[in-house]
């Protein structure tokens, strides 16, 4: 063949691959879709055109609705969008149309389907209706150019705080404004009843490094309409991932506001030293027969059983298939979009292990690229059984195959208060006894450590974790009864108010000294109580509520706990980055007794102006004499207070340890 019939040839032969690309067909399994690697889904906007683009491979037809409002109103116009390859739709409109909002609808099985936002929706009106079409460049509050994330060296160093945003300021007695508002955490200066500091400045004083937001993208189960009614949810029903939720903004009508609002969230937690975390729920949407994945690539999104019927490994009627190639993408896409365009600066994976490994690995190295710093953890347990093979989940037991991911530790919560579906079993915590090893494997975090009998650990009889920073160590969350609820119903018969004080402080000492990542409860510094209620997903603010007048009352506890925070930032001994680190210098001791951990910490451990420091925990009800290494000992906590002068010294070798307390003793 000549050169110029080659040529023609090829032509001819792309022209012909190109067309057969052009148009949409039937695939027989979901794993034969064709991917999109463009970034460009849903829609770019110019002042000169705006190009939508719908990933919908199977759908026969695709219509663009273009509005003048959110909700409600004239429909300005259709336009038929036409099928351009790899399973995109596309219609360009050559005009501004910035402030006008949309809607997709494709015909599927020749039927047209409800119209939707869009998969991909970054810019919604009131309850997510409809998109909206805006220019990013709009929602940048004063400043944002100059936002920068707060100093991290290592994960290990990190306090989390996990709060909702109502509850953090919906209280009469907050002193804030922008009550249950996104806003309210630009708040400074703010005071309870008794003139004490609340809201951000509270947790300034308190010494929490990040916040851990309950999910804040938009999900369903506020009407953003009726926000008058003061209705309440947690927010694990997501309707648009790439929105911020429309009922912590000023103006849930206008989808500028809750984008700008929320960067102004992030921007004052920034400024005031804390970075910000994510609570991200893609292991599941709201109702699946609704939700926009079902409207723009009906099945594609969630799991089937062999019947083809929705699994459930989330308890909530569905699950997505992360493994999907683009289930995968979306994530991964939904992840960049919070960082790039929020600055948000980690992530909580809900139900995690719902999720395969494989994503959570391509997680953490699309996310490294952006900034290694950020921070990504999950539950790492299903809610119910997944059709996902158990050895592709993301479970807490191979977070060793996941380096730079981190799980929660479901067995030291439960050694230090007892199991979450028994609320009259106490544990360690309240002189339970039974749970020493389990306190030490938390005390490691969940690494490998040659003095620890894992056979004697509650729920995990290996340590999981290869790292310490692997590991999440916490006592209550936003799930079951909160501590001080769970300890008055399970404290030991006779237990006065006191005591039962006692056994709060040393079950967050626990947490707050050992090695991993701790993480507490909005609202348990001041003894925050849920009357008693387990489930508050939608409890109301009566219960759900940060009362901040309880600091007053509670003002030794808060000290308490802020002085365990100021000891665990002033000193890297409690912080090791590594498993051989801790190895070389955390040694457990032989207390002879049950109900009593003892440890010290040698040599300096990760540049430590203190040379060597002892961690006493005495779960009994009552003092015992514990037998230490004769030493000039500084004591720095007692389990009343600390401080990290020292309380007073000591030097004999044995030594009184109060009842259900934790001490911490150095020598420089
Ligand atoms: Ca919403």
């Amino acid at each position: 063949m000549k050169f110029k019939h080659l040529l023609l040839f090829t032509f001819t032969l792309l022209a012909m691959m190109t067309a057969c690309n052009k148009t949409p067909q039937k695939y027989n399994s979901y794993y034969e879709y064709p991917e999109y690697t463009g970034n460009d889904l849903e829609y770019v906007y110019s002042p000169q055109q705006t190009t939508f683009k719908l990933w919908s491979p199977e759908a026969e037809q695709v219509n663009l609705h273009l509005y003048n409002q959110g909700l409600g109103g004239e429909r300005l116009n259709t336009l038929n969008m036409e099928y351009v390859g790899e399973g995109v739709w596309e219609i360009t409109i050559k005009e501004d149309l910035k402030g006008k909002f949309y809607t997709f609808q494709i015909m599927h099985e020749g039927q047209w389907l409800s119209e939707s936002v869009g998969a991909y929706a970054k810019a919604v009106g009131v309850n997510a209706v409809r998109g909206a079409v805006i220019d990013f460049a709009d929602t940048n509050p004063e400043g944002w150019e100059n936002d920068i994330r707060p100093a991290q060296k290592n994960f290990t160093d990190i306090i989390l705080y996990e709060v909702h945003v109502r509850d953090f300021s919906v209280s009469p007695n907050s002193g804030m404004k922008n009550k249950g508002k996104f806003l309210a955490f630009t708040e400074e200066g703010t005071k309870n009843s008794y003139g004490q500091a609340t809201g951000i400045d509270h947790l300034k004083e308190l010494g929490v490094t990040h916040v851990h937001l309950l999910p804040a993208f938009d999900y369903n189960s506020i009407d953003e309409t009726t926000l008058e009614k003061n209705l309440y949810n947690w927010g694990y029903d997501p309707a648009s991932f790439n929105a911020p939720e429309g009922s912590y903004s000023t103006n849930p009508y206008d989808p500028i506001c809750r984008i700008k609002e929320f960067k102004q969230m992030v921007q004052s937690l920034h400024k005031n030293g804390m970075r910000v975390i994510m609570d991200v729920v893609y292991n599941h949407t709201s109702k699946w027969e609704e939700h926009p994945f079902t409207l723009t690539v009906p099945g594609y999104y969630y799991r089937q059983n062999a019947d083809g019927s929705y699994s459930n490994a989330s308890g909530c009627g569905n699950e997505t298939a992360s493994e999907r190639a683009m289930v995968r993408r979306y994530i991964i896409e939904s992840l960049k979009h919070w960082v790039n365009e929020y600055h948000v600066d980690g992530f909580r994976f809900d139900l995690m292990a719902i999720h395969d490994i494989t994503t959570m690995n391509e997680i953490r190295k699309e996310l490294d690229q952006i900034d290694p710093t950020l921070f990504i953890y999950g539950e790492g347990w299903t809610a119910a059984d997944s059709p996902l093979p158990y050895e592709q989940r993301a479970v807490k037991q191979h977070v060793n195959r996941m380096p730079g991911i981190a799980v929660f530790s479901d067995d030291i919560r439960d050694g230090l208060r007892g199991g979450w579906a028994d609320a009259k079993t106490p544990a360690f915590a309240c002189g339970n006894q039974g749970y020493d090893e389990t306190i030490k494997f938390g005390a490691v975090a969940a690494t490998p450590h040659d003095s620890i009998h894992y056979g004697l650990v509650n729920y995990s009889h290996n340590p999981y974790a290869a790292q310490p920073s692997q590991v999440i160590n916490y006592v209550s969350c936003h799930d079951d009864m909160c501590l001080n609820d769970k300890i008055s119903y399970s404290a030991p018969y006779g237990s006065t108010p006191q005591e039962m004080r006692k056994y709060n402080r040393l079950a967050q000492s626990i947490i707050l000294l050992s090695q991993g990542v701790p993480f507490i409860y909005a609202g348990e510094e001041i003894m925050r109580n849920k009357q008693g209620v387990h489930n508050t997903y939608q409890s109301p603010d009566s219960i759900n509520q940060i009362n901040w007048d309880f600091k007053h009352k509670e003002e030794p506890m808060f000290n308490y706990y802020k002085g365990l925070m100021a000891l665990r930032n002033a000193h890297p001994a409690f912080r090791m980055p590594t498993t051989q680190m801790l190895q070389e210098n955390l040694h457990f001791l032989y207390t002879g007794q049950a109900c009593v951990v003892a440890y010290t910490i040698e040599n300096n451990a990760n540049g430590d102006s203190w040379n060597r420091i002892l961690v006493v925990h005495n779960g009994n009800r009552h003092v015992i004499n514990l037998n230490i290494p004769q030493d000039n000992w500084t004591v720095a906590c007692n389990g009343e207070e600390v401080k990290l002068n020292g309380i007073f010294n000591w030097n004999k070798n044995t030594l009184p340890v109060p009842a259900s307390s934790t001490m911490v003793l150095f020598r420089k």
